[in-house]
């Protein structure tokens, strides 16, 4: 796409140009370089992140440009169990992990006692379910486990990877996107290569020279 702006496909195809660079890694290097974002929003990655917090999918829903989402519908899908991501101070400290899975543990009851009363199992029509539903889920808790359906360019891509594994960002989506990099890193190395990764609070911080494209 890149190269169709200028014929540079080869020498000879555009009377202005007399070199092209050769191969895609110099060439989208060289992309990457002068900031021609635009680019690399013709190639989209889907991904489905499974099991990550209604915390995490508000924070990913921020980002607009250059996504498509689909997200677990907890109108439709009614909360049974409930698991969670457990954030490593809470994990560390011996009452906050108790104080945290007896929370979740009384909520998950409470799912099933809204259940009871409301006869829901009972209920035939699905207009009301979906109703009763969308009540119960307002008794779920934030950290609530679920799944969202990512899609985005690469150029979004990257833009997410620089602002989420930031150490600033949430414990959470610092390892989602953390994960998210050691998986694409290999496969894409023209468009990612740049990157170079800092490990902080055991996280991987990953971070480019040329700032954004
Ligand atoms: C560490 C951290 C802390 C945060 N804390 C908070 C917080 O306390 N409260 C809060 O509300 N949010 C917070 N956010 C979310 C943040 O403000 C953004 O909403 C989120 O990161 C989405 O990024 P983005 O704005 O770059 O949008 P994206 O949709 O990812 O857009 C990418 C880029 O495209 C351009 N762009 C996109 N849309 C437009 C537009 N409409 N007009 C012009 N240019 C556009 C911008 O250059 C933008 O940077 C935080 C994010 C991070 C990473």
């Amino acid at each position: 796409m890149g190269r169709l702006c200028y014929r540079s496909f080869e020498p000879g195809m555009n009377p202005n140009v007399t070199r092209v660079r050769q191969g895609n890694a110099a060439y989208l290097r060289n992309i990457i370089n002068v900031g021609h974002g635009s680019v690399v929003e013709h190639p989209v990655l889907n991904f489905i992140f499974a099991d990550v917090s209604r915390v995490v999918t508000h924070e990913l829903v921020r980002h607009r440009a250059g996504t498509a989402m689909s997200q677990e519908s907890l109108r439709f899908v009614r909360l049974d169990t409930l698991s969670a991501y457990v954030p490593l101070c809470i994990e560390e400290n011996e009452t906050g992990m108790t104080l945290f899975a007896k929370t979740f543990e009384q909520l998950e009851e409470v799912q099933k006692t809204l259940a009871e009363i409301y006869a829901i199992d009972d209920e035939r029509q699905f207009a009301v379910k979906k109703k009763l539903t969308s009540a119960f889920r307002r008794m779920a808790p934030i950290g609530l486990a679920t799944t969202i359906g990512w899609s985005c360019n690469f150029r979004t891509l990257r833009h997410v990877l620089e602002n989420r594994t930031d150490p600033h960002a949430e414990e959470e989506i610092r390892y989602l996107f953390g994960e998210v990099f050691a998986l694409v890193r290999d496969r894409y190395p023209n468009l990612l290569g740049d990157y170079e990764v800092e490990e902080v609070d055991g996280l991987p911080w990953v971070k480019t020279a040329h700032g954004k494209i």
